[in-house]
């Protein structure tokens, strides 16, 4: 498995963005990042447009569209036709079309309240089957670590994994240049295999993601020869767990490092570089883990779960 970086959610001149496609592109490339998704607000780009700039840049381009409705902003990847809004209803949420095809789908900035008020920021539809959804942006926009409305997204998000598997991404909502005095993350994906966008969607419907300001958390649970990755199940009948987390990108600034559960936090460790950090853990009524690094009592990254299936 290799770790990309990937940038989820944009925009261009062709939606709301001020941006250029080829100067969006050369921004993620000044950035680093290994891909990007393209995500205009109901529109696509052309598959030969994005072969164009993918070559000239080498950089790997996710086609993708952020379906605007009233009621809702879902942005949907790896996806190759124009798909309508005009006629969807507040109670008419339906994705069964999308679900047919390769696309995956996320809920954009779930809280967010829109400026000055703008209508469909946040979600108001009833989901009545998550496994529908594929991703939740838990983390959006500028400074997403002490967003308020990201702070309720993340919540909500915990609460959500007691019940379903939901993956956890950061999407920047990138429309502009970013002003120098705020922040913004990126998602760490764990991409098996060559092809790097089928990897990455694949990735993301696993829920192989990191979102992080900066550090990498590479967190798995091990049980003998047997390796856990964050996005699988683990099923046991042991009390006791072993994990390993392999925390990289600290930049010598005290953090700490905390496991959370179902239950809360589970385990605690002071670290201040780059560390490589095993312990046994008990686990009796956890249903999933994630690993966090906080600091200054920020979060500043976290993985998504390792599911804990227990055995009777
Ligand atoms: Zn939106
Ligand atoms: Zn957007």
């Amino acid at each position: 498995m290799k770790w990309v970086t990937a940038e989820l959610h944009t925009h261009t001149c062709a939606s709301d963005g001020n941006f250029t496609f080829e100067e969006l592109v050369q921004s993620a490339k000044a950035e680093d990042l290994d891909v990007i998704a393209i995500t205009d607000h109901n529109t696509i780009h052309p598959a030969t447009h994005i072969r164009k700039l993918e070559k000239k840049y080498n950089i790997d381009i996710i086609a993708g569209m952020e379906w605007t409705t009233f009621y809702g902003h879902l942005v949907i990847l790896n996806l190759h036709s124009y798909i309508d809004w005009r006629t969807i209803g507040p109670s008419q949420f339906d994705v069964t079309d999308i679900k047919k095809s390769d696309a995956i789908l996320g809920i954009a900035h779930p809280f967010r309240v829109g400026s000055p008020i703008a209508t469909g920021c946040h979600w108001e539809y009833e989901v009545s089957d998550w496994n529908d959804i594929d991703y939740f942006e838990v983390w959006s926009n500028v400074n997403p670590n002490i967003n308020a409305a990201n702070k309720k997204a993340f919540k909500f998000w915990l609460d959500k994994l007691n019940t379903t598997k939901l993956t956890a991404v950061y999407g920047r909502d990138w429309h502009r240049p970013i002003p120098a005095d705020k922040i913004v993350a990126k998602n760490y994906i764990g991409v098996i295999g060559d092809n790097m966008k089928s990897g990455v969607i694949d990735a993301i419907k696993a829920g192989r993601v990191v979102v992080s300001l900066a550090p990498l958390i590479e967190f798995t649970l091990f049980d003998n020869d047997h390796v856990v990755n964050i996005g699988e199940d683990y099923f046991t009948s042991n009390c006791i767990v072993n994990f390993k987390c392999v925390i990289t990108q600290l930049n010598n600034i005290p953090s700490s490092l905390v496991i959370k559960s179902n239950l809360g936090p589970i385990h605690f460790a002071n670290i201040s570089q780059d560390s490589i950090i095993v312990s046994n853990i008990s686990i009796t009524s956890v249903k999933w883990i994630i690993a966090v690094i906080e600091q200054n009592t920020e979060m500043v990254a976290f993985t998504n779960p390792i599911f804990i299936r227990q055995k009777e």
